[in-house]
C-alpha cells in the first residue's frame, strides 16, 4: 500500500488548461486572484485557446480585462502566444526574462535568425537535407502564432514581482524563470520541472562572447538550485500541480544520466552523427519533435565530451562522435564523474 501525500491547494490560484496545436498537448496558465490579478503564462495563440481562457475566467467571475500582470515563465511558443492579445485587451503589465523581451521586440528577424542557427546545427549533426526542408516548412506554419510585442518589464534573477521572487533557472530554455513564493512555499515552474516528463534542454544560440553553449550542464545546475528551495507545491507548465519536487528532480537527473550512458554505449560501434544517435535513443522521433530529440542527444554528448570520454570529428562539415581511448588503451566507464558531480541525496540547510 502506498501513501500518497496530498499536495496543498491554494484557492486563490486557478489552473487553466488550454489547448495547443503542438505535440506537447495542453498547456497550463494560472490565475492568481490578488490585486492586481496575475496571469502566469499566456498559452498558444489560437482562437480556441483564447475562448477557453475567457470561459474559465468567466467561471471565476472574471474576464481578460481584469488581468493586471502577465508573468512569462519562458519564451516558448506554447507559453507566450496570447500575450499580445491579453495585453491589448487588459492593458496588463507584461514581464519576462530579458531574452524573451529581446526576442519578442524583434520577433520576425529574431525568429529568422533562430531558425537559421537551428538549420546550421541540423546540417552539422547529419540531419538529411529533405528533413531540414520539411522542418523549415513546419516552422513557417507556426509563424502566425507569435507576434512582435514590447514586453513592459524585464525580470532579472532575484527580482520581486507581484509577491513572487523571479529566479533565473536556464536549461530547458535560456529564459526560464521560476516564480517562487518562499512564504507560501510554492512556485510556478513553467517547463523547468515537470512531473513524468523530462524537459529537454533545447539547443540555443550562444550569447555574444559566449564560446560554447552547454545546455544540459546548465540545466543540471539550475535543477540543483531548484532542488534546494523549500516548497510544497510546484505549479507546472504542463500537467497537474505536484509536491515532492526533490524526488522528481532526483529522478530526472538519474534519467538524464541513464541516457548519457546509453549514448556512450551506442558509440561502442561508432562513430556516429548526433542525428544517427538520436535515431537510436528515440527511434520514433517525429518531424515536429526532432528539435527536442536532437537537443537531448547534443546535451548528452556535451556531458560525455566534458568528461573526456568522446570526441567529435568533422567530416565534410558533418560531426561524427567516437569514444576517446584512454592512455592505457581502455575506455572510461560512464557515470563516475556523475557520482561526484551531481548530488542526489537530500540537501539540508
Ligand atoms: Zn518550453
Amino acid at each position: 500500500m502506498s501513501i500518497v501525500s496530498a499536495v496543498p491547494t491554494h484557492p486563490d490560484i486557478i489552473r487553466i488548461s488550454l489547448p495547443t496545436p503542438f505535440p506537447v498537448g495542453p498547456v497550463n496558465v494560472f490565475i492568481v486572484k490578488q490585486d492586481p490579478i496575475v496571469l502566469v503564462d499566456a498559452g498558444a495563440n489560437t482562437d480556441e485557446a483564447y475562448e477557453r481562457l475567457e470561459q474559465r475566467l468567466a467561471d471565476q467571475g472574471l474576464s481578460v480585462r481584469h488581468i493586471g500582470v502577465v508573468l512569462l515563465t519562458h519564451g516558448h511558443i506554447d507559453h507566450i502566444g496570447m500575450v499580445n492579445r491579453i495585453v491589448h485587451v487588459s492593458g496588463a503589465t507584461s514581464c519576462a526574462h530579458p531574452d524573451v523581451v529581446a526576442h519578442l521586440r524583434a520577433y520576425e528577424d529574431d525568429a529568422k535568425d533562430a531558425l537559421a542557427f537551428f538549420v546550421g546545427v541540423m546540417r552539422r549533426c547529419g540531419v538529411p537535407p529533405d528533413t531540414i526542408e520539411r522542418i523549415c516548412e513546419l516552422r513557417a506554419s507556426y509563424k502566425t502564432l507569435v507576434e512582435r510585442i514590447d514586453i513592459a518589464r524585464e525580470l532579472h534573477d532575484g527580482d520581486e514581482v507581484s509577491g513572487l521572487r523571479a529566479l533565473h533557472v536556464p536549461g530547458h530554455s535560456p529564459s526560464d524563470i521560476l516564480f517562487y513564493d518562499p512564504v507560501r512555499r510554492l512556485a510556478f515552474t513553467g517547463d523547468h520541472v515537470l512531473k513524468g516528463v523530462s524537459p529537454s534542454p533545447l539547443i540555443r544560440r550562444p550569447r555574444p562572447g559566449e564560446a560554447k553553449v552547454r545546455t544540459l550542464a546548465e540545466y543540471r545546475q539550475s535543477l540543483q538550485r531548484t532542488r534546494a528551495l523549500e516548497m510544497d507545491v510546484c505549479y507546472p507548465g504542463h500537467g497537474s500541480p505536484f509536491g515532492n519536487h526533490r524526488e522528481i528532480i532526483d529522478a530526472l537527473l538519474r534519467r538524464q544520466e541513464r541516457f548519457t550512458q546509453q549514448v556512450y554505449s551506442f558509440l561502442e560501434t561508432g562513430p556516429f552523427t548526433p542525428h544517427q544517435l538520436m535515431g537510436m535513443l528515440f527511434p520514433r522521433v517525429a518531424m515536429d519533435t526532432l528539435h527536442f530529440g536532437l537537443s537531448s542527444v547534443l546535451g548528452h554528448l556535451e556531458i560525455l565530451e566534458d568528461r573526456g570520454m568522446v570526441f567529435p570529428e568533422d567530416r565534410d562539415g558533418i560531426l561524427y562522435f567516437s569514444r576517446r581511448p584512454m592512455e592505457n588503451g581502455t575506455e572510461t566507464a560512464p557515470g563516475r564523474e556523475e557520482e561526484k558531480g551531481v548530488q542526489l541525496g537530500p540537501i539540508t540547510g
